[in-house]
């Protein structure tokens, strides 16, 4: 038995401080100051993107401690150590969200005017925590899972208690530095690792220690879905390497949202780096827990000290005046001795603090201040955490393993399956082990009914082999017994049975005869040709076949097939191969193929996947005539021209039965439409060829006939220019055939690349091709086009025939554009507002913005490049009020948030009514270099 006992740090010292400001008193001074900063936050943003730089390069430079992927993985992010403001953001375009905030404005309401923080049994309060390790986590070491967040909530309770050690660096600088103190004797919030009343879907039974292993991807912030089942908890979501910590709002829902970090940096002072899976407090600069504390800082209400820079912190939820306005984040370690560090605030005489809500390293964040301390407690005070979940004192875990790390025996088929075995495939049964955290197997198999027999009946394989060695029904009963003999060891034993048939012969569902007819148009046999059959790559029963085929026109075999199976003809010719051909006629009737009485080459002469049921347009099979998977041929609709997910940028079938508008022709002889050049129905036999007409060939097709003119030359048809820029993943695709006469005839594909003209494709033999498909990608201009050309090779030669051509191009920016206007008082009514986006070429889409501020525009096929998106209605009221909010935040994103597809350029601050003018044009120049500009209008770019 374990014991834990995490609330052992909790003080509950009287605070003496006394708040004696009255919180309106302090919000007047608050607006005036930042209408004054206003001006000053514009000029020093671009100080802020500096600092971020030189901050991120000092941080990969110090990372001495290569080799471990997840602490190269969190480096590479350093300079974005937290992205609550972003996840914030988000959320506030989720309603339920928004009324979550609505609530905690009216509760903090009922607390305004509270002073001070009693700390007593009347508003202490105890949050109960859960935390999730993501899948990257197993169970290959438990305790280092256990260890790792006792020391983190040790350290969260340290830390909100004012207990740390550390927090004497702070005292030194005020004694070094001068300054007012600030610092807050404790939050009187506490944290405890729920210990019982789990939520009943968790498994967890009361005692076990409320830790999950791969339950859950990670809160919302962390592109995960939270941990809907554990309402009113802290859920920490722990993800390896993440590289960022993660905050799901400000405040939190308490609806199984949470807070998100790397496991490099979940622990605490002191606590050795180790694995389960994924690291934990294995990074250099941020192993002190202080990531966490942060994180929870930003779940319990606060903002980032650095918030909006110079114009201080969002008064909503909370208005914290004793944290001083800063440039931008701090970052690094800050030396007791550094004076000239601390005194980066915005207004002379407020100096930096070390405060948890900044980017210091952890050795540098020390402290909350008296009023982040006040927030924070008056949030948790007005919420409703589970208190059930959490024993008397936060005492005692009563079994050392985690749920997910006991030994768990499982395996399939699912429990009273039937089974039908086919006898002809070896009757086997396939048992799938699905157990967990086991080391050894123990299997036995009984014959509980029925005439059948099995091959064993034990087995300590963790596969055992199984089969039905004689009989047809009967029922079996498996009974596992998994053992493991790491940390959480045990045996479970589980019995599952199942109703057995086994089937043999044409009675297997699988199994179906195809008819082979081995021909000869002379009557003699084959004369020495054989026929091989592969299956799966192995030759079937009674292959090779023809030996015995010595007179006559024709011998018949039933070849007995399996469905799936891969089946390979090849042929050896004989002494007339002329003469020799074949007809495979399948188990419906269906000619599969037929090469009576031609020549059909040595070697692999067809190719084809079995089947035993009726092929039809949708068995996923490309079978028959079907000239792509359910598509073409002499049953099924046409193959689509373009591949799924790319746009048609140019599609010909020559259905017009003349030149298409916009295509053209060039030849070094004579010919013209008509001579030698045509857009027709195909005149009897052209072309030619033994290959014959390519299958999708329809109506009118193009052709070049060059045997009308003289034996020097080359004719093309040419495709209109397309400019390919906007696209990617672009192709072109084509029916063709061609005719060879003695050799002689090249049929060419040609693409121009910007500067020259590229084969891309050519034929100099008697073949066709359906849906033949050319990858564009490197040939990719705003001047791009293709010609189809044959070229005489110096004779009399003919010729070839195109249909159905098509270019292709990704519809990388087809998808919709999605944005939001976001107020920075969440509560500020932003539905109804007109929004206006303007595409390149001039076309306009107007939407109007739900309840909550977004807007979308349905997908489509939009040239990538320039947009913009403009406030073409009123703008909310709560902009014109003077007293309202100051900011507003105009978003356009393109794709929800896939990492692919179009990329947006735009989120800007846009000022209230009275601060329009230079300042929007200042900013807006500042957030994207360059760009158009109007009245309330934002722009971004879409590229592919
Ligand atoms: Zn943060």
């Amino acid at each position: 038995m374990r014991s834990y006992r995490f609330i052992t740090k909790l003080t509950l010292s009287l605070l003496t401080l006394l708040i004696v400001f009255s919180l309106s008193v302090y919000a007047q001074n608050k607006k005036s100051k930042k209408n004054l900063d206003r001006t000053a936050k514009l000029e020093l943003d671009g100080q802020n993107v500096a600092k971020n730089k030189t901050s991120k390069t000092n941080q990969v430079s110090s990372n001495t401690n290569p080799g471990k992927n997840s602490n190269n993985a969190s480096s590479a992010k350093k300079a974005d150590r937290c992205d609550t403001d972003a996840a914030y953001q988000r959320r506030l375009q989720d309603p339920a969200y928004l009324e979550h905030l609505r609530f905690v404005e009216s509760k903090i309401a009922e607390n305004l005017d509270r002073a001070s923080i009693p700390c007593d049994a009347t508003n202490t309060v105890i949050i109960p925590v859960a935390v999730h390790f993501d899948a990257s986590y197993d169970c290959s070491n438990v305790q280092c899972i256990i260890d790792a967040t006792e020391a983190q909530i040790n350290s969260l309770n340290d830390d909100f208690a004012a207990a740390n050690a550390d927090l004497a660096m702070y005292n030194e600088i005020i004694a070094n530095c001068g300054g007012t103190n600030v610092v807050s004797d404790g939050v009187c919030v506490s944290f405890c690792l729920a210990n019982q009343n789990h939520p009943s879907s968790s498994g967890l039974s009361d005692g076990q220690p409320a830790i999950t292993i791969g339950e859950y991807g990670g809160g919302f912030g962390a592109g995960g879905t939270g941990a809907a089942e554990w309402q009113g908890y802290l859920n920490m979501f722990v993800i390896d390497g993440l590289g960022f910590g993660v905050a799901d709002g400000i405040p939190g829902a308490l609806n199984g949202d949470g807070v998100s970090q790397d496991g490099s940096f979940f622990g605490g002072p002191g606590f050795t780096p180790c694995s389960s899976g994924g690291f934990l407090n294995d990074d250099n600069a941020w192993n002190l827990g202080r990531t966490m504390t942060h994180e929870v800082g930003h779940y319990l209400g606060l903002y980032h000290t650095f918030q909006d820079g110079c114009a201080d912190e969002p008064n909503f939820p909370f208005d914290v005046n004793d944290t001083p306005a800063q440039v931008a984040p701090s970052g690094g370690v800050l030396a007791s001795t550094n004076c000239a560090a601390l005194a980066t605030g915005c207004i002379a005489g407020e100096e930096v603090q070390m405060n948890y809500m900044d980017y210091f390293d952890d050795l540098s964040l020390v402290m909350f201040s008296n009023e982040q301390a006040i927030a924070m407690n008056t949030f948790s005070n007005s919420v409703a955490w589970a208190n059930d979940a959490v024993d008397t004192g936060c005492s005692d875990y009563t079994e050392a393993c985690l749920f997910n790390c006991s030994t768990e025996a499982a395996f399939g088929p699912a429990d009273g399956s039937n089974l039908t075995l086919c006898a002809d495939e070896g009757a086997t049964i396939f048992i799938i082990d699905d157990s967990q955290l086991n080391d050894t197997w123990d299997w036995t198999f009984t014959v509980t009914s029925g005439d059948i027999s099995l091959s064993t009946t034990s087995s300590t394989d963790q596969t055992p082999n199984l089969t039905v060695t004689s009989g047809t029904s009967g029922t079996v009963e498996i009974t596992l017994e998994a053992c493991g003999s790491g940390d959480c060891g045990g045996c479970e034993t589980i019995t599952q049975t199942y109703n057995i048939t086994v089937l043999s012969g044409d009675a297997c569902p699988d199994d179906c005869d195809y008819t082979l007819e081995l021909t000869d148009t002379y009557g003699d046999g084959w004369n020495g040709a054989s026929l091989e059959i592969l299956s799966n790559g192995s030759p079937i029963t009674g292959s090779p076949f023809g030996g015995a085929f010595t007179a006559g026109t024709s011998e018949t075999i039933t070849i007995a097939l399996t469905a799936g199976e891969t089946i390979i003809f090849n042929q050896t010719n004989g002494g007339y191969p002329g003469e020799e051909g074949i007809i495979l006629t399948d188990p419906f009737g269906n000619v599969i193929f037929d090469t009576t009485g031609g020549f059909v080459g040595t070697g692999e002469i067809n190719s084809f996947t079995a089947y035993c049921v009726p092929p039809t347009c949708d068995d996923g099979v490309q079978n028959l005539s079907e000239t792509g998977i359910d598509c073409g041929g002499d049953t099924c609709p046409p193959c689509p021209t373009c591949p799924e997910g790319t746009s048609v940028l140019l599609e010909e079938d020559f259905e017009s039965c003349m030149q298409p508008a916009g295509w053209t022709i060039s030849t070094t002889e004579s010919a013209d439409v008509g001579n030698g050049i045509f857009f027709d129905t195909p005149p009897d036999g052209v072309p030619g060829g033994a290959a014959g007409p390519s299958p999708d060939f329809v109506g009118c097709i193009a052709m070049i006939d060059d045997d009308f003119a003289d034996n020097v030359g080359v004719s093309c048809i040419i495709t209109p220019v397309i400019d390919l820029t906007p696209y990617t993943n672009t192709s072109l695709t084509f029916d063709w055939q061609h005719e060879a006469v003695a050799g002689g005839g090249e049929f060419l594909v040609q693409v121009w690349d910007g500067t020259m003209w590229v084969t891309v494709f050519s034929a100099d033999d008697d073949s066709n091709g359906t849906n033949e498909t050319v990858g564009l990608d490197a040939y990719v201009n705003a001047d791009f086009q293709v010609q189809f050309c044959y070229d005489d090779e110096g004779g009399f030669q003919w010729a070839f025939g195109l249909d159905n051509v098509a270019v292709c191009g990704s519809g990388d920016c087809a998808e919709e554009i999605s944005g939001a206007i976001i107020p920075s008082d969440p509560l500020c009514d932003v539905s109804g507002i007109e929004v206006t986006i303007v595409a390149p070429d001039g076309t306009s889409t107007t939407v109007i913005t739900g309840a909550d501020g977004t807007f979308t525009v349905p997908g489509g096929l939009y040239p990538c490049g320039d947009y913009s998106a403009e406030i073409t209605g009123a703008l909310p009221t709560c902009y014109t009020d003077a007293s309202g909010p100051t900011t507003i935040d105009f978003v356009v994103d393109g794709d929800a948030g896939t990492a692919d597809g179009p990329f947006f350029i735009a989120n800007s601050n846009v000022p209230t009514l009275s601060q329009w003018g230079l300042i929007v044009l200042a900013l807006l120049l500042m957030t994207f270099g360059s760009l158009r500009l109007g009245f309330r209008t934002i722009a971004f770019e879409r590229k592919k």
